[in-house]
């Protein structure tokens, strides 16, 4: 059995999300307050997340990225990464994080089996950064940054978001910022799927207009075929270093997506746009086996959606975030 979908895309990258909370609120993301979080007992246990991940693995899937809300405040953090590291085949380990608190913990994430890490940085500028997430937390971002890369853990991936009015400005300088720390640095236009849904056309900066702020101060050229992975990748100034960009919203690459997601609370989404879910957690704890739980699995890939849709007038944003879904 593999998760296969109705256009024949394989899927082998799977998201799960370890938490819907956050200890930022960063503004394309979540509303500056109130917020609802899950609660506990809907939250699958670190045994049941090791359970659906082990699932998984023997549907085929190659890499393992945990993400949330933040995934460095799932108290069990290190002890699945130690434990998905066990697993044969086994899976790419890697995590998408905001970084704060990953100073302390990077060592032992990485002695645990963690491969890789992203870490979301926005903008390098204190002032901007508290507008944007709301918390005056940029020293421990820069700090979990430095902190992973001292760890041993190469290359260090940066996200960034850029909204306009807010740091559309700052392209230029968080690039230079990575390039003289040897980070990778990969924007990501701003997608709707922010807690609040006040996403909006006006605020995005396109892939296109990304492109033409960093041409303004280094030379691109266009790096390898992107395959399945959705950023687009410019050698900077000849290289080796290089720039992404993940034009989400105005150049979707769909066609070529190989991720399932699964959610805090065990559900498991086709897109992190589907306006459908699949129960796992209830089906667990009722008593399913593991050849149970794979079979709701494919079923739930079966069909996955051609694309997400956004540029349709018919578009309805997901009612889940980001945040809850696993971005
Ligand atoms: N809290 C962690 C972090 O920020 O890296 C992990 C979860 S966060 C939802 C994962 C990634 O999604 C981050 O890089 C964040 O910038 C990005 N993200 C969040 N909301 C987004 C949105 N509306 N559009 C595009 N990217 C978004
Ligand atoms: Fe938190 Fe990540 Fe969302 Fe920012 S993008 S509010 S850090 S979950």
């Amino acid at each position: 059995m593999q998760l296969l979908d109705t256009f024949g895309r394989v899927h082998t990258d799977l998201r799960v999300s370890l938490t819907d909370r956050c200890n930022l609120r960063c503004a394309y993301c979540m509303p500056a307050e109130g917020l609802s979080w899950l609660a506990k007992p809907e939250l699958l246990t670190d045994d049941e997340v090791l359970r659906l991940v082990r699932v998984a693995v023997g549907l085929g899937i190659r890499e393992v990225r945990f993400t949330g809300g933040e995934p460095l405040l799932r108290p069990g953090l290190a002890g699945i990464v130690a434990a998905v590291a066990q697993l044969r085949p086994r899976p790419e380990i890697s995590l998408t994080t905001n970084g704060i608190g990953l100073e302390r913990m990077a060592p032992a994430l990485v002695a645990a089996g963690l491969d890789r890490v992203n870490v979301s940085l926005d903008t390098v500028n204190r002032e901007t950064f508290v507008r944007l997430s709301r918390r005056d937390r940029l020293d421990d971002v820069l700090a979990g940054l430095a902190g992973v890369a001292a760890a041993g853990l190469a290359p260090v991936k940066v996200n960034a978001v850029l909204l306009r009015g807010v740091n559309d400005v700052e392209a230029v300088e968080l690039l230079d910022y990575c390039l003289a720390r040897g980070y990778q640095l990969r924007f990501i236009e701003a997608m709707p799927l922010d807690a609040q849904h006040a996403w909006d056309r006006s605020r995005l900066v396109a892939a296109e207009e990304i492109h033409d702020r960093l041409s303004a101060a280094f030379s691109l050229t266009p790096a390898v075929d992107r395959g399945s992975a959705p950023a687009e990748t410019w050698l900077v100034d000849g290289g080796p270093a290089r720039v992404g960009i993940i034009a989400s919203v105005t150049r979707p690459f769909c066609a070529a997506c190989d991720r399932v997601r699964l959610t805090a609370d065990g559900q498991v989404r086709n897109c992190l746009f589907a306006r459908t879910e699949s129960d796992l957690r209830d089906s667990m704890r009722a008593g399913a086996t593991d050849a149970d739980l794979a079979r709701r699995w494919v079923k739930a890939v079966l069909p996955k959606k051609a694309g997400h849709g956004i540029n349709d007038p018919t578009f309805i944003q997901p009612t889940r975030p980001m945040s809850a879904i696993g971005g």
